[in-house]
Order: structure tokens, then C-alpha cells, then sequence
């Protein structure tokens, strides 16, 4: 895994206002009228750090929709990009369906995921089409660029996609009730767990969908994926009282809590 390090861009302070005036959700959200749209660098991120909750999601009876904006098909030496990139794209789809999960590709190639405003107006109008009510992505930092950039490309388009003056094929989009943050080895600096989820149901078939790679199987990388996020499952689980539990940050404003008197 490259491990190069660049300064974060500073958020731009829009983009922390909108944040901040988003709603947490909450035991009383009603199922089946959420969609939930978890965006990845690479084919396979959104999966094995969110894939639990997309299939809780899923058997709730709402929308789960996966955007991986490249295929990570730099991830593998002993093949080519392009004969690895049609693997992983099978791997996507086969993840998918095991999640009952929709699934979107991005344009990009790996390695080459920059946070541009060409990249942020494409998200955006692809968050318009899926109309998500919840945006789960990156962390903003990691060893990964790709990473990163996801992260400023995703809360940018968020902002973009709800604009009138951001003009797009689709309508403007509003509806984002809250943005979260995966819990990611790779995005592991300042992440401290806000949100926990309670995915004790659905290990199962978030390992179903996630073996669906080669990568996370073994064999490919000397990360053992398949065993740190099932451990990492049980370690949320446990502080959350839970069998197993999946973890998300929040920005900071989104943390801000407003009330008439103490909870
Ligand atoms: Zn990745």
C-alpha cells in the first residue's frame, strides 16, 4: 500500500456550515425511507468498512447504493491494471448483489483520484440521481491520496449537489441528512468512533459480500483484511455493548448538539 503523506487542504468553511445544520439520525428515522450511499476510493473500501451496515440497512427495507470511484486495479503485481480492473470490477458486482446493494463506477483510475472540481461536479451529479439520505466515505486522513481526495471530492459534491446554481442534467438535491465517516485502517489518524451501528445480524452477510474479493480473501495483500475488520467488528462491538458493532466519525460541527436544557 503506498504510504506518501501530503498536507490536508484545509475544509472550506461552506462546506462546515452545511455540515453543521445536518441531522443526526435517530432511533425514530423511519426504515424504508432512507437511501444510504457509501462512497469508496477503490472498489472493495466501501465494502469491507461499511458493507454491515449497507446489508442492515438493506434488510430494514431501505436503498443502499455503492459509488467506487476508481477500481483499485493498481492493487494487485502479479497482473496487469487493465486484467485486474475487470477482476475487481466482477468482485464489485458480485459484493453488490450479496449486499442487495446498487452499484456505481467512477471514472477514475487508480492512483489518480485528484480533488478537483471536475471530480466534485461528477459526484455531485451522481449524488442527485441517487437521491441518498445518508453519504458514508474516507475519512479525511490517510495513508492513501486516493483516500483523501475521495473525502474533500465527497463533501464538496455534497454542498455542489444542493445548490440551484450547480447546473446538472438532474435536479438539485437536498435531502442528505448526514455525512459519515468509514472506519478504515488505512484513515486511521485523529478517527475516534462517534456513531456505532449494531451489525450483530449481518456479519454474515457483509462476509458473504466481501469475499467476493480476491484481495480481501488473501493472496494478494499481506493485510489481513477478512480478520481485522471482523475483529474490529467485535472490538466496536464490545465498547458499544453489542456482538458486533461497525463505527463512524462525524465532522466536527456535526457533533454540535443544541437543546433547550441538559439531555
Ligand atoms: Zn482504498
Amino acid at each position: 500500500m503506498p504510504a506518501m503523506r501530503r498536507p490536508h487542504a484545509r475544509r472550506r468553511a461552506c462546506v462546515a456550515v452545511v455540515v453543521a445544520l445536518l441531522v443526526l439520525p435517530t432511533a425514530a428515522a423511519r426504515a424504508a425511507d432512507r437511501t444510504v450511499l457509501a462512497i469508496g476510493a477503490h472498489a472493495g473500501d466501501a465494502e469491507v468498512t461499511t458493507g454491515a451496515i449497507l446489508a442492515r440497512h438493506k434488510r430494514l427495507g431501505d436503498r443502499v447504493v455503492m459509488l467506487h470511484l476508481t477500481l483499485g486495479e493498481g492493487g494487485n503485481p502479479k497482473m496487469s491494471p487493465a486484467a485486474y480492473g475487470e477482476q475487481k470490477k466482477r468482485e464489485a458486482l458480485a459484493a453488490a448483489q450479496a449486499l442487495g446493494a446498487e452499484v456505481l463506477f467512477g471514472p477514475w483510475k487508480d492512483g489518480e483520484l485528484r480533488d478537483s472540481e471536475e471530480a466534485a461536479r461528477w459526484v455531485a451529479d451522481a449524488i442527485r440521481q441517487v437521491k441518498p439520505t445518508h453519504v458514508i466515505t474516507h475519512w479525511k486522513a490517510s495513508l492513501h491520496p486516493d483516500h483523501e481526495a475521495a473525502h474533500r471530492i465527497v463533501d464538496a459534491a455534497v454542498l455542489l449537489a444542493s445548490l440551484e446554481g450547480f447546473e446538472s442534467a438532474h435536479p438539485r438535491h437536498r435531502g442528505v441528512r448526514g455525512v459519515y465517516y468509514a472506519d478504515n485502517w488505512e484513515d486511521a489518524e485523529g478517527f475516534s468512533p462517534y456513531l456505532y451501528v449494531d451489525v450483530t445480524e449481518d456479519l454474515a452477510a457483509w462476509k458473504s459480500a466481501v469475499t467476493s474479493y480476491e484481495f480481501i480473501r488473501g493472496g494478494i495483500s499481506s493485510f489481513p483484511y477478512l480478520e481485522y475488520y471482523e475483529a474490529l467488528a467485535r472490538v466496536r462491538g464490545a465498547v458499544a455493548g453489542k456482538r458486533f458493532a461497525v463505527a463512524l466519525e462525524v465532522d466536527l460541527f456535526g457533533k454540535r448538539r443544541v437543546l433547550e436544557s441538559l439531555p
